[in-house]
């Protein structure tokens, strides 16, 4: 069978606007998990919540992003931060927490030969978002957290090399978001080459390839993409004018 994926809008840690984000998806993203917005693939949203710290929680042991679920709207209940997240909606429909707790079951269960693919992105302030990458949702559960039952979802970092054709990543190849928002800051939402404000990147510094850590804000800067591919010693290509 002849399959076709998108090609990716963005490289994983490009530093993009909201409205780039939406028009690149060319869909309103605006909750957090957003089952199914293209036939091939959801879109998580990670954004902080209030007085929480900027933490990715990871499984080492199963190399996955652990994301929670949501919480059940305030005209559901009475205190949704109290309440168990819901699996269904007071019509009985599916949730967003039930739609990918169901996906994430038929996968385990076998009853798909893949798993659901996740688009992750992270927000890194107001109206600042990175590009986490492809994810395959490989676990789903619900967890007692000692207050309510909430959801966990398992996501193992991805890379897409053509429609159901995916290399598993290190975790630790991914810039946790902490370390993001502390580039961010020192860098001053700038290159730090040229002082460019546009197409910026999280560059490692010392490439992951060649033993440089992600883990560590040291080691990470920001980049436009100019200066990122002289960096690299790829040439930049001038398209060439055509003349009608
Ligand atoms: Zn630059």
């Amino acid at each position: 069978m002849k399959s076709f994926f998108p090609k990716p809008i963005f490289k994983v840690d490009d530093i993009i606007s909201y409205a780039e984000l939406v028009a690149a998806e060319n869909a309103n993203v605006q909750k957090g998990m957003n089952f199914q917005i293209k036939p091939e693939y959801s879109i998580f949203l990670m954004s902080v919540r209030k007085n929480a710290p900027y933490t990715d929680e990871w499984d080492e042991k199963t190399n996955t992003l652990i994301y929670e679920g949501h919480d059940a709207f305030s005209n559901w209940v009475e205190n949704p931060k109290e309440a168990d997240q819901p699996f269904t909606t007071p019509n009985g429909t599916l949730t967003e927490n039930g739609k990918f707790f169901t996906a994430a079951q038929a996968y385990k269960m076998k009853l798909t030969e893949h798993p659901h693919k996740v688009k992750v992105y992270e927000k890194i302030k107001d109206g600042i978002w990175c590009y986490k990458g492809f994810f395959s949702l490989i676990d789903a559960k619900i967890i007692f957290d000692g207050v309510r039952n909430v959801f966990k979802f398992y996501l193992q970092p991805v890379e897409m090399k053509a429609f159901n054709k995916e290399i598993v990543l290190p975790h630790n190849r991914l810039i946790p978001t902490s370390v993001k928002v502390e580039v961010w800051a020192r860098d001053k939402g700038k290159c730090v080459k040229c002082g460019s404000t546009e197409n910026l990147h999280f560059d490692h510094d010392l490439p992951f390839s060649k033993g440089g850590t992600s883990l560590n804000a040291a080691n990470v800067r920001i980049l436009c993409m100019k200066c990122n591919l002289s960096k690299s010693g790829k040439i930049l290509s001038i398209p060439p004018i055509f003349l009608s």
